[in-house]
């Protein structure tokens, strides 16, 4: 790993944020739902359906369609932002329909949708990969068939240095020799990358440290997804 860059907040370069906190259940009204936490970072997602889709000419009559709403709330950051979509959120949307997609098995569900709405209620970076960790749980919570969980977190290159999981001041002010890039990445558990963005500069050697890094904290955030999962199950059980 690359030396230099010192984090302000004491963490290691491989050190991921805490707490972190996932928990099932969390919307009673929708048909699955999770929170996803870490550091200062939260996520909600609820999943509705499946559904009949409306209108009728989007249906697809060979498989079901998931339709992923991701929404950073007004409060979420320190000043209030405008409510509504953006181009952001419509991006962040269309990315993690195509995180989730190659577990979901959508082919049993032909002419229907299943939406799921992503809520981040505070933000403070690694806000897309905190909502594809809630929304994989959420899915699983609603019953939809999923070939395996899935787990997302982010790498930055600080200037020239490796460190996980980047924090608000690190993603995006700081700009020391490089500047900051950041890489999400997200894994199936069985270690498929599902999705990956990089919008900066990275050698070859430096992205295979990357995918390492973010394998590495996949495990522990998957451990932490089938705990959340687990527990809700038992807490079921002892209702019946
Ligand atoms: P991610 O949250 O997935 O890392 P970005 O890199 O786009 O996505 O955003 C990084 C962080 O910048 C967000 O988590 C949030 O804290 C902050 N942020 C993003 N968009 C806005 C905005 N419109 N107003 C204020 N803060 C924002």
């Amino acid at each position: 790993m690359a030396e230099g860059y010192v984090r302000e907040d004491g963490r290691k370069n491989d050190e991921l944020r805490s707490p972190i906190k996932a928990d099932v259940g969390v919307v009673p009204n929708a048909d699955g739902s999770a929170m996803f936490q870490i550091g200062k970072t939260i996520a909600i997602a609820a999943v509705y359906g499946p559904k009949k889709m409306h209108p009728q000419h989007s249906q697809d009559p060979e498989k079901g369609t998931l339709r992923c709403t991701y929404n950073m709330n007004s409060f979420s950051v320190e000043d209030r932002i405008r409510p509504g979509p953006s181009r952001r959120s419509t991006e962040i949307s269309k990315i993690t329909e195509w995180a989730l997609n190659p577990v979901v098995m959508l082919e049993k569900y032909p002419n229907e949708v299943v939406d799921v709405h992503i809520n981040i209620i505070q933000a403070d970076a690694g806000t897309r990969c905190a909502g594809i960790n809630a929304a994989a749980m959420a899915l699983a919570d609603a019953g939809i068939p999923m070939k395996e969980l899935v787990s997302s977190i982010s790498v930055g290159k600080m200037d020239k240095t490796l460190v996980l999981d980047l924090d608000k001041f690190e993603d995006s002010e700081f700009e020391d020799g490089e500047g900051s890039t950041d890489i999400p990445i997200t894994f199936t558990h069985s270690g498929e990358i599902t999705h990956i963005q990089l919008d900066g500069k990275i050698s070859s050697e430096q992205l295979k440290e990357v995918v390492e890094m973010a394998k590495g904290a996949c495990d522990k955030i998957y451990e932490i997804q089938k705990e959340a999962l687990k527990k809700s199950l038992m807490a079921g059980e002892g209702e019946k």
